[in-house]
């Protein structure tokens, strides 16, 4: 048996590289996720509330370059519209991830927050909407957000400057995530597995980076390539290798919070099982309003329907019944260790 905590750089390199020993490290993620968080899925409602976007991340549908993408911002009343629907439909986790939209400053923002938590005390409230400032970080956790998502894309410096325009440097995503734990957060981080110039030897960074940093929730999905944006030619990043990275991330957080994401479930139908196959615990069915939709379009043909979208949770729910799991109506809060 591996001890994949035991490896060293290169031997988890070799690790990333290799399909050998697949099956063992999928057995292993299961029995762990079995062990701490038995057969339950924790759902939360994604609101994608803003496609506008300050950044130009090359691999992002919504960067701003990107002059054919068709914006949108949803109001404070209809975030919360969208929060009533979830909460009604049994979802106790509300994500509000957006573009770097400078409409939303503290002003607009903590307000929407607030008003969440006070209309709904026993939700979890969770933001990803990139990077702000400290004292921006600790309005909203004062206002009442609970958790945090903010992936560093890539630990390594190099491959940082081949994703982003220079205005965005991997420090400062860094310094973000420390200032977020500081504070107090549930922090998630994560990346993207394939994105282009992506080694194993980043892949072996990114996992070192995490285990310094000890996020609780950790988001990693398939880069898939986007028509109008400077990676449209690029390969979109393999099935494989994201349920490799799914369970070696499992064997090494045993306690984290893992999604299956969309990104998997749009490079394979059956994306979602297989990624709890692999030691994923979390789903994040979307709650947008059906009409904006399409037009949070990270990646090409980004899935939103069926079991993807949040009005269909008691498909989904016999969906994942069927292969066995059980999807739970609870904030889903992470376990610690004891
Ligand atoms: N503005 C927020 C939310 C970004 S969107 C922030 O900066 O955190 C959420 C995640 O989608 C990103 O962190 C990125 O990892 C992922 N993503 C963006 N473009 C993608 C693509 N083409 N393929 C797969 N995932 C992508």
């Amino acid at each position: 048996m591996i001890a994949v905590e035991q490896l060293n750089d290169k031997q988890l390199a070799q690790l990333i590289g290799t399909d050998k020993y697949d099956e063992e490290l999928r057995r292993r993620a299961l029995a762990l996720r079995r062990k701490i968080y038995g057969n339950k899925i924790f759902v939360r409602g994604l609101i994608e509330f803003t496609n506008y976007c300050k950044n130009n991340c090359y691999y992002c549908g919504i960067r701003c370059g990107n002059n054919k993408a068709v914006r949108y911002r949803l109001t404070q009343q209809e975030i919360l519209d969208c929060c009533h629907k979830g909460y009604d439909l049994g979802f106790r986790t509300f994500v509000l991830q957006g573009g770097e939209d400078r409409y939303f400053s503290d002003e607009i923002l903590v307000p929407v927050v607030a008003e969440i938590r006070q209309t709904f005390p026993d939700v979890a409230i969770t933001l990803s909407v990139g990077e702000r400032s400290e004292e921006s970080y600790q309005h909203l956790f004062q206002a009442g957000a609970d958790r945090y998502l903010l992936r560093h894309e890539t630990a390594d410096e190099e491959h940082f400057a081949k994703l982003h325009p220079a205005q965005q440097q991997l420090s400062t995503r860094i310094a973000c995530l420390n200032v977020l734990k500081k504070i107090g957060y549930v922090v998630g981080s994560g990346f993207m597995v394939g994105s282009p110039y992506q080694t194993a030897d980043t892949l072996v960074k990114d996992i070192r980076f995490l285990q310094t940093l000890q996020p609780e929730m950790i988001g990693i999905g398939p880069f898939i390539k986007h028509k109008d944006t400077p990676f449209n030619d690029m390969a979109n990043g393999d099935l494989q290798l994201t349920l490799r990275l799914l369970a070696i991330l499992r064997i090494l957080f045993p306690y984290a919070l893992i999604p299956a994401t969309t990104a998997l479930a749009t490079l394979a139908d059956n994306g979602r099982e297989l990624g709890m196959q692999y030691g994923a615990n979390v789903l994040m069915p979307n709650l947008s309003p059906q009409a904006i939709r399409n037009k949070y379009s990270l990646y090409d043909n980004k899935v939103y329907n069926g079991d993807e979208s949040a009005e269909q949770l008691a498909g989904l729910k016999s969906r994942m019944a069927q292969a066995g799991w059980e999807i739970v109506t609870d904030r889903g809060d992470p376990k610690r260790r004891v």
